[in-house]
């Protein structure tokens, strides 16, 4: 379900021109995306705002609008509702704002010259850490092979232009001209162009270098999780500003410790007579091994707890523990004299089980631990 252009805009449905106007431009700051970087939700607001206005400030969208809903943009309706594109809206703001923002203030399409920031590609690659890297935190030397400028290359501004990064169209509608700024499409809104460039850089002046680009990864990181390092991705010819690069975090399986959240369990396997008369037992933890003490008459299916053996909170809240599932392990094959022991041992009292309400089931302690 589409949702209501009014509601969009928080306007009734009498709101007059004015009032459609002012309720676009307050949100309009409030979600732009200079002030909300990498916030896909302001985003979707910001975006669908310019698109309930780009109706309702049309006299007669809005009316069609009134009458038939979001209905009256489908199927060939001339309007695409669908979603309009961050360009479109930009060249939509010269008509709302006018000069408001005349003096700059936003690097999008502000700033002395109306020059659009332009940015290089981000790019994406993928570290596989182990479970001990992710518990200690850990830095990484990466190869990235990115674009940069190229040395010799030389900038001009822009003839169609003139540096300005924009052209303006003067088009005539039902409501009289209308001036709208789009980005050069001979600078890509850059206001420069290349003068000199030599032999081996593309045609924007770049060309691909590989770089050691060093990467703190903080402790506590998830699989699938993504780290930005700031302008380590590929460079903008001119004046413009590099792109980012994406760390895309996988987790490598450990061999005998499993992770869930912050929380790691192990399964620790005790013979028998370990299990009847006590013992200890190394066990390996993401910081080395431990020795841990077995008592006993433990119990197949014992959970113990090492706090603050699992992994430290990505968000700074302490660290998960360790887990520690005991299981007794039976026999399989017995000798002459073992089987006689056991067999004369069947009605032995000692051997008769008798749980007691400390020898819960497994299910019932895990209940009891995440609860
Ligand atoms: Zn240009």
């Amino acid at each position: 379900m589409k949702e209501d252009y009014y509601d969009i805009l928080g306007i009734s449905k009498s709101a007059s021109d004015a009032e459609i106007k002012k309720a676009y431009r307050k949100m309009a700051l409030k979600y732009h995306p200079d002030k909300n970087p990498d916030d896909k939700e302001a985003e979707d607001k910001f975006k669908k705002a310019a698109e309930a206005y780009e109706v309702l400030s049309n006299a007669d969208k809005k009316a069609r609008y009134d009458q038939f809903g979001h209905q009256a943009f489908e199927g060939g309706g001339g309007f695409n509702g669908g979603g309009m594109n961050m360009d479109d809206i930009f060249s939509q703001f010269g008509d709302i704002f006018g000069g408001a923002f005349g003096g700059g203030g936003f690097s999008g399409f502000g700033g002395g010259g109306r020059q659009r920031m332009v940015k290089g590609s981000n790019l994406r690659i993928r570290v596989t850490l182990s479970l001990e890297d992710i518990a200690n935190g850990v830095e990484k030397k990466i190869k990235v092979k990115r674009k940069v400028q190229a040395e010799g290359t030389t900038y001009k501004t822009c003839g169609t232009c003139n540096g300005s990064g924009q052209v303006t169209r003067v088009t005539n509608t039902i409501l009289g001209r209308m001036q709208t700024a789009s980005p050069c499409q001979t600078c890509g809104g850059a206001g420069q162009t290349i003068d000199k460039k030599p032999a081996d850089a593309d045609a924007q002046g770049l060309k691909v270098a590989e770089e050691t680009v060093s990467v703190k990864i903080p402790a506590g990181v998830v699989d699938g999780m993504q780290l930005k390092v700031n302008s380590k991705g590929n460079e903008a010819p001119g004046n413009g500003i590099a792109g980012d690069l994406l760390v895309a975090i996988s987790e490598e399986e450990h061999p005998t410790l499993k992770r869930e959240g912050d929380n790691l369990h192990y399964d620790m396997y005790v013979s028998l007579p370990d299990a009847v008369l006590g013992s200890s037992k190394e066990i390996d933890t993401v910081t080395g091994k431990v020795r841990i003490k077995i008592e006993a008459g433990v119990q197949s299916g014992k959970i113990l707890r090492l706090r603050g053996k699992g992994i430290p909170n990505i968000n700074g809240y302490g660290k998960g523990d360790l887990l520690v599932h005991v299981n007794v392990w039976t026999p399989k094959t017995l000798n002459k004299k073992q089987k006689e022991f056991f067999e004369s041992m069947k009605d032995d009292e000692h051997f008769e089980p008798k749980p007691e309400s400390s020898d819960k089931s497994f299910f019932e302690k895990v209940k009891d631990m995440f609860s």
